[in-house]
Order: C-alpha cells, then sequence, then structure tokens
C-alpha cells in the first residue's frame, strides 16, 4: 500500500526521500509528494502517478534542505487528485499519514464549527488540522513552555481524540532539526545513519543505507534529530537479508510473499470500512460512501484475481515439481 519515507542529517534531504519513496514503488500508489524544511517555509510538492513524475516535477528543488518528509498515497478519503495527496498543512504543522481516521467526518464537523477551514478532502487534513488545533490551544494556554513540549501535547491529545490506524510524520516550522510522529496500528522503522536518521513505513527504504533498524513502538509519540532516535530504550536490530530477499519479505519469490500476504491485504482494505465493535461510534459516511465502495470493491475483486492466479500457479509449479519426481 502507501509509504512513508523521512530523512533528517547532513546530507540533502530530496533525494534520500526520493529514492527511499522509489523503493516503496511496488507497494502500489496512486500518488506522491514531499515537503522540506527550509528556514524560509516548507517547500512542498505533490504530483499525481508515479514517483519519477514527481522526481521531473522537483527538478531545482532540495539544493540546501537537510530535513524532509515524503509519502506515496493510496486514496481512501478523497479521489486521488494533486490537491488531496500528501503532505498536506495546518498552520504551522507538515504532515504525511498511512492509514485512516476513522471519525474523521465527526471532527471535521468540530473542527469546522471553530472555524477551520481545509484545502482536500481527506482525512488526513482533517487530523492535521486537529493537531494544529490543539497545539494552538495549548500554546495560548502556556505561553512560556517550548514549541517542543507543546507539539508533543498536542500529539498526545489529538491521538486520544482521532480513532483509526495510522502512522504519522510531522514537521512544525517553529521546531527546527526535529520531525515528529506517532504510529498506531501501521509500521514505522528508523535507522541512525553515520550522517543523519532516516524512517519509512518499510525496510526496504532503509536498507540500501544501513542494515540496523529500530521498529518504533506502537502508541508513543516519537522525536527524530540528527542523532536519532533520541528514546534511550529503543534498540536496533540487525536485518541480515539480502536487498533482494528484503524485498520479498525473506520469502523465495513474490508469488509466496504475496500468497502470504493475502490475509492482512484484506484486513487492511477493510480497515476502517466496518464497526470493529457492535457498540462503537462508527459512522458511515454517506457522502463518501460511494468512492469508499467503489475503491473496496474493486480492492477486493484484484485481491480475488490474484489468488485464483496464484492459486493456480501454485497447483502448476507443485504439479510440475511432482512430475520430475
Ligand atoms: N487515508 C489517507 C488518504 O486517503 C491516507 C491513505 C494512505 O495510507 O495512503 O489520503
Amino acid at each position: 500500500m502507501c509509504g512513508i519515507v523521512g530523512y533528517i542529517g547532513q546530507k540533502k534531504a530530496l533525494p534520500i526521500v526520493l529514492d527511499g519513496l522509489q523503493r516503496l514503488e511496488y507497494r502500489g500508489y496512486d500518488s506522491a509528494g514531499f515537503a522540506l524544511f527550509s528556514e524560509t517555509g516548507f517547500v512542498i510538492k505533490r504530483n499525481t502517478g508515479p514517483v519519477n513524475g514527481l522526481v521531473e516535477a522537483s527538478a531545482g528543488l532540495g539544493e540546501t534542505e537537510n530535513q524532509g518528509i515524503a509519502h506515496t498515497r493510496w486514496a481512501t478519503h478523497g479521489a486521488p487528485t494533486e490537491r488531496n495527496a500528501h503532505p498536506h498543512v495546518a498552520g504551522n504543522l507538515v504532515i504525511v499519514h498511512n492509514g485512516i481516521i476513522e471519525n474523521y467526518a465527526q471532527l471535521k464537523t468540530f473542527l469546522t464549527s471553530k472555524e477551520v477551514t481545509f484545502a482536500s478532502d481527506t482525512d488526513t487534513e482533517v487530523f492535521a488540522q486537529l493537531i494544529e488545533f490543539n497545539r494552538k490551544e495549548i500554546a495560548e494556554a502556556n505561553p512560556s513552555v517550548s514549541p517542543e513540549e507543546i507539539l508533543k501535547t498536542a500529539l498526545e491529545f489529538s491521538m486520544k481524540e482521532a480513532v483509526g490506524h495510522y502512522s504519522i510524520l510531522v514537521m512544525d516550522k517553529s521546531i527546527p532539526g526535529k520531525i515528529f510522529g506517532i504510529q498506531n496500528g501501521a509500521p514505522l522503522v528508523v535507522s541512525k545513519l553515520s550522517d543523519g536518521c532516516l524512517i519509512a513505513s518499510d525496510v526496504q527504504a532503509i536498507l540500501p543505507y544501513h542494515n540496523q533498524v529500530c521498529f518504533l513502538p506502537q502508541g508513543k509519540i516519537f522525536s527524530l534529530s540528527t542523532d536519532c532516535p533520541e528514546e534511550a530504550d529503543l534498540k536496533h536490530e540487525t536485518i541480515e537479508w539480502s536487498p533482494s530477499l528484503t524485498e520479498k519479505d525473506g520469502f523465495e519469490s513474490f508469488m509466496l510473499k504475496e500468497i502470504f500476504e493475502q490475509p492482512s491485504s484484506i484486513s487492511d482494505s477493510l480497515v476502517g470500512r466496518l464497526p470493529t465493535l457492535a457498540n462503537s461510534n462508527f459512522s458511515w459516511d454517506q457522502g463518501k460512501s460511494h468512492e469508499v465502495l467503489w475503491r473496496n470493491v474493486r480492492k477486493i475483486y484484484l485481491i480475488a484475481c490474484g489468488t485464483s492466479y496464484h492459486a493456480a500457479l501454485t497447483a502448476k509449479y507443485f504439479f510440475e515439481k511432482w512430475a520430475q519426481v
């Protein structure tokens, strides 16, 4: 599915995050984008279609910035257009997000009542605006607290208010040299490089740079700087797979990998679409229902086709093996 990459260090961030997106391309996506931290504000580019298009559109950018976040999107809320592509900006913040915010409709109604306006149709922007709303409220009430502490508190509040399954990376224009994040049911992996810190939704984007990675704990707010990660209790582990085995998650072939991924692909497609508890406050967004339904039906159809195709190939493979015996 979608992918996230972030870098902060001594090198130029743009080539590193674009390279990471390209390594995650196999996951399938409809648009891509990045945000670089610069002293004069964020440098942001979004594009529909392949990462190559984004690479071309970014010619001449990223010559100096050494901090950035990037994303490939598989649209769940809002059509796959440039305005809905990530990153999304909300006040001081820029954010990339994998996953779904299930109660985005209620949160959007609340934020609209507080005169927050939206530039996209995504659940992601709702989450970004919620964090920004909380950040501003906390900052106003606590003028002597540092911007970093304020953002972390805002992230903590927002995690309690947002229901869903997500991983996000956030940069705040008043906090140079830091990338913040949270993961809740969607993975993020970080690696301390000799020149900085690399974070991604999958080890594929990291292994060409380093084979020591740290799978971040769920539900915890983290901040990354050049000396990442700051949290002392995070332990790195060594990934022994070769890059080609890593691409296949350790399986012998893409076919086997995809066969074993089918249960998680189906459950990922349905997450946020069905109430998890009989008494949950899940609400179906009528306005978006046709779009959501269409995207899910298409995914399940593709998975079903893939399943029968793989089943046929697997049968053929075992039949040929057996015939040789
Ligand atoms: N739900 C978000 C969107 O539709 C993120 C999708 C993704 O994981 O790429 O933009």
